[in-house]
């Protein structure tokens, strides 16, 4: 889990001085039909209206955006930032000073959830002392329930479904919203929700199906987003691969990776998260063919037992699976691959445990992220079986696969020692800059002249686990 802060400058200019602001009213809830309760918003927290321009010396509002979970979220974040932004309103740093404070939450894990319950406590006795503050939430936390979300959280003016327009700040081209700096490298959503529950996981209940956009709307987003300085761009969904299933001409991911591979000035394609069951041999044979798409798959298998599998209603075995790395491993030579593992599921034996430990010593996987069963409320897992794994045993489990996966990753990344790799340029830290190989590999380097968004050639000199460093190759 990664926690985010979204902000440019810090300005102690707090003032609501000068705003235009909507009578105290009752809205409903924007539910676009999916069977959402209404909402009353609070007397106390009078919105901002869109539509106000700000003079020359007039305080402008600040926001500040606190995100925790997956890239959709992140996503989501910068996009929400953008629309504050077109709004008037400045990014500040220290949520105390803010005027908007938006809580973009994660439930897939009670771990996460806590941290997000932590977070809008903290935030309540701000809400007391400044009334006038609009506090909001969105992200997974946001269920149908709003009533019984008002009565927890009573500090929270407003909740929001992750991906929607805040309700409070209606604007028509909510959805034509870009990012209005974005960075060397940029998400971009192409398909919201999940048709598939699993039987462990809370976000179809959250995110609601499938619902993919329509490939002319992705390609004018990517276009707008190059000329505005992207040059790599990550496509997202929770099952990517399912993308255009519910498009009425049924495009595939495959066809929507070859038309953007005609983009002009776009350097690098990426997609995450895929479900094997939806990775096509056209889509195998796209990423091998197409030059800008990166030889890079996140392929989540979440166990190595055959009964867990079915317990998890994954829809695949491990045969089949193994079999699928196979393919691409062969259509793909130099892929690095990544996938995801949860240990401790109902009922998990020492052996079936086992088979997943094998299974990754076998496989070797450039990335793995592994997460410990948590029973998340409304899914079938939580409520059909017993979450009977105790914690230590789960915690055991997970660090003898984070000991195994740091082994592997730590021999995968030696080979590139001494080897030139490129790297699209990200950012600058503590006076090293950093950036990605095509295959997702953190590199780190030092270079006098700023090269942010660059490809440059970088000589691996050093390496670790979890990143490398290098030397700038000059004139390759
Ligand atoms: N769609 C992807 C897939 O097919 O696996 C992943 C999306 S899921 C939101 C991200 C990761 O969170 C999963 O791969 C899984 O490992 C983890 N996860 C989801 N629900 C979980 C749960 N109840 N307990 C522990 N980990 C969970
Ligand atoms: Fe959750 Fe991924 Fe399964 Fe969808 S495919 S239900 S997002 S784990």
């Amino acid at each position: 889990m990664t926690v985010l802060k979204y902000y440019l400058s810090a300005s102690k200019e707090g003032s609501h001085r000068g705003l235009v602001r909507a009578p105290a009213k009752r809205l409903p809830w924007d539910d676009r039909g999916r069977g959402f309760e209404s909402h009353s918003l609070r007397q106390s927290s009078m919105p901002l209206v869109w539509g106000h321009c700000f003079s020359r010396g007039e305080s402008m509002p600040k926001y500040h955006i606190w995100t925790i979970g997956c890239q959709m979220n992140k996503a989501e974040s910068e996009r929400l930032g953008s629309y504050f932004e077109q709004l008037g309103y400045q990014p500040i740093a220290n949520a105390d000073d803010a005027d908007l404070i938006v809580v973009n939450s994660c439930v897939v894990r009670q771990s996460a959830e806590n941290r997000v319950v932590n977070k809008l406590n903290a935030l309540r006795p701000l809400k007391r002392l400044r009334p006038n503050l609009t506090l909001a939430v969105t992200g997974c936390l946001v269920n149908a329930d709003l009533a019984q979300l008002k009565e927890r959280f009573p500090q929270v003016d407003y909740f929001f479904k992750p991906g929607d327009c805040p309700q409070w700040l209606e604007k028509p081209e909510w959805e034509q919203i870009l990012p209005r700096r974005p960075v060397p490298s940029t998400y971009v959503s192409i398909i919201q929700g999940c048709d598939n529950f699993c039987s462990y996981c809370i976000v179809p209940y959250r995110r609601g199906r499938n619902r993919s956009r329509r490939v002319k709307e992705i390609i004018g987003e990517v276009k707008e987003l190059v000329n505005r300085g992207a040059k790599e761009v990550t496509l997202l969904g929770q099952n990517v691969d399912s993308y255009g299933h519910d498009l009425p001409d049924q495009p595939d991911l495959a066809d929507l990776l070859r038309e953007l591979n005609a983009v002009d000035g776009l350097l690098r394609l990426r997609f995450l998260t895929s479900h094997p069951r939806d990775m096509s041999p056209k889509l195998i044979e796209a990423v091998a063919s197409l030059d800008k798409v990166c030889e890079h798959i996140s392929l989540p298998v979440q166990s190595g037992s055959n009964e867990i599998l079915t317990a998890m209603r994954r829809g695949y075995t491990v045969e089949q699976y193994r079999q699928l790395i196979t393919e691409i491993r062969d259509k793909i030579p130099r892929v690095a691959l990544s996938t995801d593992v949860i240990v401790g599921f109902p009922s998990e034996t020492e052996q079936q445990f086992q088979q997943t430990f094998d299974l990754l010593s076998e496989l070797r996987f450039d990335t793995v992220h592994v997460a410990v069963y948590s029973p998340r409320p409304g899914t079938l897992s939580a409520r059909e079986f017993e979450d009977n794994i105790p914690a230590e045993e789960k915690r055991r489990r997970l660090n003898k696969i984070e000991r195994l996966q740091e082994g592997i990753a730590a021999e995968i990344n030696a080979r590139l020692l001494g080897k030139t790799v490129e790297v699209l340029v990200e950012g600058e830290k503590k006076g090293k800059w950093y950036g990605r190989t095509r295959s997702g590999k953190l590199v780190f380097f030092t270079n006098y002249s700023n090269c942010l968004g660059q490809l440059m050639n970088i000589r691996i000199e050093k390496t670790s686990p979890w990143s490398l460093q290098g030397k700038v190759r000059r004139g390759e």
